[in-house]
């Protein structure tokens, strides 16, 4: 991570840049800010320039031995403190022993919160935390001498999310660190952090990332990504909305771009489907099963759902009841030609066979057979 990578923050960046030009290097600083508008961005483009040996006007070189470290999150002076869940069966108690996938996720995109790094890990399901026992290791590498930087960073995500004790060991390292350490708390509740570490760091509070730079940022992202359909598309209608709802956080505005990608193409399959029931194209219903049983299980289960609403909804729209309907243009215009179909003899059971369908999802029925059976039924109660 570069400061020239970093979405927006001008201010902030420029901050953290004239602190390392006149040689004022905070020994703890507390960057804080709701999650997803770049902390984490910011504390590595400022940890790789303050190690880097040919800092640039305003920015890392990219080519000493140190920013080639930083590529690879691997620099020996570079250290990380995040929440973990406990694995005792895979041994797994502190966070070295999740550096690897650590390394990993952040690489892939600094802009994150605890549930992307929790799914990553595969424990959705359990509360992150930093435990008791890494204020060991936190003493322990900060009493190792620097191997090759000037400066022994420690990078401390989500301060608020550690154990008391090791809160109190951390606040002593804070009150008197060993020379040349540099402590980057980001905190998405600095609140929660207990006021003597609050007290003793420099604060840096990060706002939201402003609009023109988010703009900006979401029309890259689509450009330059790898998914067929979004070369196709043209983002700028809905840019201004979602940059609206985004409300200053990328990572919020890339799950609203994924979502409603995700729309457009359960929309695509679910018209497909009722042509091919209405039709009664056999066919055509058993190549459909055969693509939805490759979606993945959160996918049909989604998509599932999915087409529940749309049968509700469809029913409201014959209704001409537009207060209750929730219909996007596209979806509309499907709906003025199909919802005639969708009636008081049949609404009720296409939305039951829709949930059936999604519990057997559920309990690891096959999907081709839920799907093809899902199909049948359909083809008879849309002609109710
Ligand atoms: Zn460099």
């Amino acid at each position: 991570m570069f400061f020239k990578n970093i979405i927006g923050q001008q201010e902030t960046k420029h901050r953290l840049i004239q602190s390392v030009k006149d040689g004022y290097i905070p020994h703890a600083r507390m960057i804080s800010g709701p999650e997803g508008i770049g902390k984490m961005a910011l504390a590595l483009a400022y940890a790789r320039y303050l190690s880097c040996t040919q800092r640039g006007e305003d920015d890392a070189c990219g080519i000493c031995p140190s920013c080639i470290k930083y590529n690879k999150l691997s620099h020996p002076d570079l250290h990380f403190v995040y929440p973990i869940v406990k694995n005792d069966k895979k041994k797994k108690e502190i966070c070295d022993d999740y550096l690897k996938e650590w390394r990993q996720f952040v690489l892939q995109n600094p802009y994150f919160n605890l549930n992307g790094w929790l799914n990553f890990i595969g424990a959705e399901n359990s509360q992150g935390m930093i435990y008791a026992k890494e204020s060991d290791e936190i003493i322990r590498k900060l009493n190792l001498k620097a191997y090759e930087s000037e400066y022994k960073i420690m990078i401390v995500w989500l301060p608020e999310k550690m154990h008391e004790a090791c809160a109190n060991k951390l606040l002593k390292m804070i009150e008197e660190p060993p020379a040349k350490t540099v402590f980057l708390l980001i905190s998405e509740n600095p609140d929660r952090v207990i006021g003597t570490i609050q007290s003793r760091t420099q604060s840096l509070p990060v706002p939201p990332i402003d609009d023109e730079s988010m703009a900006q940022a979401l029309q890259n992202t689509v450009i330059g990504s790898e998914a067929p359909q979004a070369h196709s598309r043209d983002i700028s209608s809905e840019s201004q909305e979602i940059v609206h709802l985004a409300n200053g956080s990328y990572l919020k505005a890339i799950e609203l771009i994924e979502n409603s990608e995700e729309m457009r193409q359960h929309l695509e399959l679910f018209i497909s489907i009722m042509r091919n029931c209405w039709k009664k194209d056999l066919k055509n219903m058993r190549a459909e099963a055969e693509n939805f049983a490759g979606l993945g299980r959160e996918k049909q289960k989604s998509f599932l759902s999915y087409a529940g609403n749309m049968m509700r909804e469809n029913f409201f729209y014959r209704l001409s009841m537009p207060e209750i309907n929730y219909l996007n243009q596209e979806e509309a215009g499907f709906s003025k030609n199909f919802s005639p179909y969708v009636n008081e003899n049949n609404v009720i059971d296409l939305i039951n066979e829709l949930a059936l369908a999604e519990r057997h999802i559920e309990s690891n029925v096959n999907p081709r057979m839920v799907f093809f059976d899902l199909s049948m039924k359909i083809a008879v109660l849309i002609k109710k």
